[in-house]
Order: C-alpha cells, then sequence, then structure tokens
C-alpha cells in the first residue's frame, strides 16, 4: 500500500526548518511521496506581508525539489476555509489504496482538540508531530495526545518524531527581510533567489 505523507502550511514563505522536518519525515516513515500543500488564506484573513499564493507555490516547488513531492493547489484552489478533514476526504478519493500521515510541528498538534472534527482527522490518518524548538520535548506533545485523544493514541494514531530541531519561522524571516538584512540561510538558494528577485516581503 502506498504511503503518502501530507505536508501543509502557510509557507509565507517555506525555509529549511519545513526542509528539515519533512526530510526527516520521509527516512523515518519510508514514504512513497509527500504532499506539500499551501493551504488558502481567506480574503478577510489577509496581512499585508502575505504574498499571494501563486508565489508561495512557486517557493514551495523550489524549496521541496526532490521528486518525492507533490506541491498540491487542493486547498488553494478549493478557497473557503482550508479544514484538515475536508482536504483528507478529497484526498482519500484520489488516492483510493494510500495510507495517509500528516506531518506537524508542536504548535500545530497541541490545538488539535479545536481543529474541525478532529476525531475524523485521525480515522482517516495517523498524524505524526515533533518539537520546533528545545522549548518542549516529545513527552510534552505525548501527554497532551494522552490527556485529549486517549483512545487514539493507544492506537498509535498520534505518533512522535525525534528531531534536532531547527528553531526558525517564517515570521522571523519576514522580519529580518523588513528590516533589510539577510535572509541565506535560512531558506533554500532557489526560494532565495525567486525572493530577492521579486522584492518580497520588502
Ligand atoms: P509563521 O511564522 O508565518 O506562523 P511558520 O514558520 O510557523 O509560519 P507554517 O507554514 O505556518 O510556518 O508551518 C507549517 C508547518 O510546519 C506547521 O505544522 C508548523 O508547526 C511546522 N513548522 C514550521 N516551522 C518549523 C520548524 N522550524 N521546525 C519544525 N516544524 C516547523
Amino acid at each position: 500500500m502506498e504511503k503518502i505523507g501530507i505536508f501543509g502550511g502557510t509557507y509565507n514563505p517555506p525555509h529549511v526548518g519545513h526542509l528539515n522536518i519533512v526530510s526527516k519525515f520521509v527516512a523515518e516513515y519510508e514514504l512513497d511521496r509527500v504532499l506539500i500543500i499551501p493551504t488558502f488564506v481567506p480574503p478577510h484573513k489577509v496581512t499585508p506581508d502575505l504574498v499571494p499564493a501563486k508565489d508561495r507555490m512557486e517557493m514551495c516547488r523550489r524549496t521541496f525539489s526532490d521528486p518525492i513531492f507533490e506541491v498540491s493547489d487542493i486547498e488553494i484552489e478549493r478557497q473557503g476555509k482550508s479544514y484538515t478533514y475536508d482536504t483528507l476526504i478529497e484526498l482519500k478519493g484520489l488516492y483510493k489504496k494510500a495510507q495517509f500521515y500528516f506531518l506537524c510541528g508542536d504548535d500545530m498538534l497541541l490545538s488539535l482538540h479545536t481543529w474541525h472534527k478532529p476525531k475524523g482527522i485521525l480515522d482517516y490518518c495517523t498524524i505524526v508531530s515533533t518539537v520546533r524548538s528545545d522549548d518542549l520535548r516529545l513527552e510534552d506533545l505525548e501527554a497532551y495526545a494522552k490527556e485529549y485523544f486517549p483512545a487514539e493514541f493507544l492506537e498509535g494514531k498520534i505518533q512522535f518524531m525525534p528531531i534536532e530541531p531547527l528553531e526558525l519561522s517564517s515570521t522571523e524571516i519576514r522580519v529580518k527581510r523588513k528590516n533589510g538584512e539577510s535572509v541565506e540561510g535560512l531558506v533554500t538558494p532557489a526560494t532565495l533567489e525567486y525572493i530577492e528577485s521579486g522584492g518580497l516581503y520588502l
């Protein structure tokens, strides 16, 4: 059975922290492919530093350039609120025989109980989470899962991936650009070229 990873985000912009965790994810779970899914951001949420979807898609293609990655416009095309549950249903229809693994950082996992239909999500995929910095430990994530989703945790539907965290966020990159600082090394060279030549985040 095909094992498909899913890694969604705003990707404003995608950075080496994303690449770090998704690379570990591919190796650890022996995935056949990983769908990189930039989220649609509804117009009323648009902030001045959000770049258009087409730019986020292109930066994702440049960042996740290995053929194992597929940048998907499924949420951008659907528009409306990007519910993970709806995305999973759509993906199930497209890849009928696949097994899905959904990757997320600690900030995402710790809000899982507030997502739309979290138990439905766990029926359709295994969530794989990891820490973004040394402030949290995998044990903290495990304690959260045990408290909010005890049955699903016991079934192994929420898993934890040890990693050497790369403490970095898209926000930090946008702030650096605004301040006229270089973001070299924080994004891949091809993405850096796109950001600089397009004058993004200035
Ligand atoms: P922003 O600063 O704009 O909120 P972000 O850096 O958190 O952006 P997102 O596109 O929102 O990036 O993140 C997509 C996914 O990647 C989320 O699951 C998030 O937890 C995870 N993630 C982001 N940065 C890291 C990192 N440095 N290490 C591990 N996971 C990360």
